[in-house]
């Protein structure tokens, strides 16, 4: 392609790059989906982990909260005086009371013996084997609560805690334990407040060694398990630290879970754990509903991408296929084809044009027309861009000479205004075709019609003059025959009178000849002046000038009442009429009465008028003859006649613009028709 051409913003992009271009977008979108889904993932865990973890905290407030109270209770008890069991008893009793929960309470003395208790029955007996005496007894210094896994305790086996103390005699040694035993009910109340209530939600506290103490909701299926060995409670054991959270499945129900576990860290209380969790579905369910919502617009936006891409790339392999096929035409036709700016500038010119001055097609870009044309043509071709610049037509066409490397050379432009997309105009496309062998070939031909006009001027003059000098010695012959015949007729024999005979009726017939002739080259020379004529007056007037035939003949001349107007000779239209009905009536079929009609139609550009008779008819080898100069198909024994008549009608109907030709059947009857362009009904 010549440089400079510009080409359009689409044309540097290939189909493949498109679709590169807009799979990498794709990906990238489904890549940053990706991410952002997962920080969201992230992000929702985050934060249900925190929460919990809040959560735990004041479970774990709360837990420590309760069992100091339980703690200041044994306090008290230990402290108070033992010496009157009956009075302790009152006390115990009535510090017990405090928690409805407590079943009672009751002291151990050092070897395991209950000695006093709130329910006296169970005073007396053993408790050295079980774990909350054994617990209490060996609790690490700081440490003075123990707090034991549920128990079936009493007739029906019902679940207590029991929660010791350890008591110190005078030297500070073991001196048995103070006891409670507590129903599960009472950190139920505690766990039921903190765990939001949802599905699968729940609240744990469980001892150091992994038995389950509470749960909400739902205790009585968990309580008294141990799950020391899974979900997070062991986790949260590897971990180390008071306070973790965790996403798991669950040692109690087998379910993935987020929990916060947090232990119990007042050194004078056992390190209790409280495990809080959620469900990892219900936490999610607000990010998934976000991802699905994520899912279905990214979707939605790749498959327009992918639909985008695909009409465009429709678009583009069309557009590209559209510009191959206009730049092979522009680049391998042989007429010339340029782009200017308004300002003069030739901003592209195809390889015909470029060839065809010697230069490559960069060269000449950037130059104006005006170096390629002619100096004389300058002036018509700037109008010509001025024209296809302008209103309404946009377009215009100029012939201009060029100065080619073959030499000058007429080349026919035809331009037109190329808008951009906001309808400015920004160029003037044209295209060129030489058209030197044409401008030559029609000057020659101007030129021959020209010197055609003249000799048949010449002509026509030398046919007018000898006609109208041949008829001086014609005159001079007729005239002598005439003497010699009046004078020496008696002097001659037959032969020499017959002989007489011949030489005037020759004479005669030659000055009949010669003027015809001086009314043939009249035709259309000395003419009376164009005008307007009625063609139906003519008619008539003709009709007027044969009434005597006519009326001989005895047969009816019929014009039609439409006969136009036209812009014509009226003496040649009276004569070409009078010629055609003159005719008709000389060439009758003898024992067949006469008709002929003038009639006239219209045509495509003017008007067809029929002379139409019954008479003799032509043989159709006479059709084209009958209109030459003195070309008859009777004899003059037959019919009078010189065969000029219609020779004369040619020459005037072919003087007006119109053809004359004839259709007959011999026997019948002849059709003479002849049109005249323009005219009027
Ligand atoms: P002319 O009548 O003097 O012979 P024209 O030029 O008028 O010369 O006619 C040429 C010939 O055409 C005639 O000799 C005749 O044979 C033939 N012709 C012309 N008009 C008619 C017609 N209406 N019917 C039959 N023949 C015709």
């Amino acid at each position: 392609m010549p440089s400079g051409h510009k080409s359009s913003p689409l044309a540097g992009l290939r189909p493949r790059g498109i679709w590169g271009l807009s799979v990498s977008l794709t990906l990238l979108l489904i890549i940053l989906t990706g991410i952002q889904l997962q920080t969201g993932y992230r992000r929702t865990i985050q934060t249900a982990s925190a929460n919990l973890a809040d959560t735990a905290r004041v479970t774990e407030e709360q837990v420590r909260g309760s069992l100091r109270v339980v703690r200041l209770m044994l306090r008290a008890i230990a402290e108070a005086p033992r010496d009157d069991t009956n009075a302790l008893r009152r006390f115990m009793a009535t510090r017990t009371r405090i928690v409805p929960e407590i079943r009672q309470a009751f002291i151990v003395n050092a070897d395991g013996i209950v000695t006093i208790a709130t329910l006296p029955q169970v005073e007396g007996r053993d408790t050295s084997e079980r774990s909350f005496f054994r617990n209490a007894r060996e609790l690490p210094p700081a440490r003075d609560l123990f707090v034991s896994e549920p128990l079936p305790i009493g007739q029906n086996n019902s679940l207590v805690i029991m929660v010791s103390m350890p008591l110190s005699g005078p030297d500070g040694q073991f001196d048995g334990i103070v006891a409670v035993s507590l129903e599960l009910g009472y950190f139920q109340t505690l766990l039921q407040s903190v765990h939001s209530g949802e599905e699968g939600a729940g609240a744990l506290l469980v001892t150091p060694e992994g038995d389950i103490i509470d749960r909400d909701p739902e205790p009585e299926l968990y309580v008294g398990k141990n799950i020391a060995k899974g979900g997070a409670f062991s986790m949260h054991r590897k971990a180390g630290g008071t306070a973790n959270t965790f996403v798991h499945v669950t040692a109690t129900d087998g379910k993935e879970k987020v929990s916060a576990v947090r232990s119990l860290s007042e050194p004078a209380l056992p390190p209790l754990v409280v495990i809080v969790g959620r469900p990892l579905d219900g936490v999610l369910a607000p990010w998934r509903a976000e991802a699905l919502t994520m899912a279905a617009v990214v979707g939605t936006l790749v498959i327009a991408i992918l639909g985008l891409t695909a009409l465009l790339n429709r678009h583009l392999v069309a557009l590209r296929a559209s510009e191959e096929r206009y730049r092979g035409l522009i680049e391998t036709q042989n007429d010339l084809v340029v782009r200017l700016t308004p300002d003069d500038r030739l901003v592209f010119v195809n390889e015909a044009f470029a060839r065809s001055h010697g230069l490559d097609a960069a060269q000449a870009v950037g130059r104006s027309w005006r170096t390629f044309v002619h100096e004389e043509d300058q002036p018509a071709t700037a109008q010509a861009l001025a024209t296809a610049l302008s209103p309404p037509a946009f377009r215009a066409t100029v012939e201009c000479r060029m100065t080619m490397t073959c030499g000058l050379r007429w080349v026919s432009w035809e331009g037109a205004a190329i808008r951009d997309m906001s309808g400015n105009i920004v160029e003037i496309q044209a295209a060129g075709r030489d058209i030197t062998e044409w401008v030559e070939h029609r000057d020659r031909q101007a030129e021959l019609l020209r010197n055609l006009d003249k000799s048949n001027r010449e002509l026509e003059q030398f046919a007018y003059v000898a006609s109208h000098d041949l008829r001086e010695p014609l005159r001079m012959i007729s005239s002598y025959l005439g003497l010699l015949g009046r004078r020496y007729t008696a002097l001659l024999d037959e032969d020499g009178r017959q002989f007489m005979e011949f030489a005037r009726d020759g004479a005669k017939r030659m000055d009949q000849m010669v003027l015809d002739l001086l009314e043939f080259s009249r035709v259309g020379r000395l003419r009376d002046g164009l005008g307007t004529v009625s063609l139906g007056e003519a008619a008539s007037i003709a009709i007027l000038n044969l009434a005597l035939p006519i009326k001989e003949s005895g047969g009816t001349v019929t014009v039609a009442p439409d006969l136009p107007e036209i812009t014509g000779a009226r003496g040649e239209m009276i004569r070409l009429m009078q010629n055609l009905i003159g005719n008709a009536v000389k060439y009758r079929q003898p024992g067949r009465p006469l008709t002929v009609t003038v009639s006239a139609e219209r045509n495509h550009d003017g008007w067809t008028l029929t002379v139409a008779d019954n008479g003799i008819g032509i043989p159709p080898d006479g059709f084209e003859r009958i209109f030459d100069i003195f070309q008859r198909l009777h004899s003059r024994a037959d019919y009078e006649g010189t065969g000029i008549g219609l020779a004369v009608c040619r020459k005037i109907v072919e003087h007006h613009g119109g053809r004359i030709w004839v259709e007959s059947v011999p026997g019948e009857g002849s059709r003479f028709r002849f049109t005249l362009p323009g005219g009027q009904a």
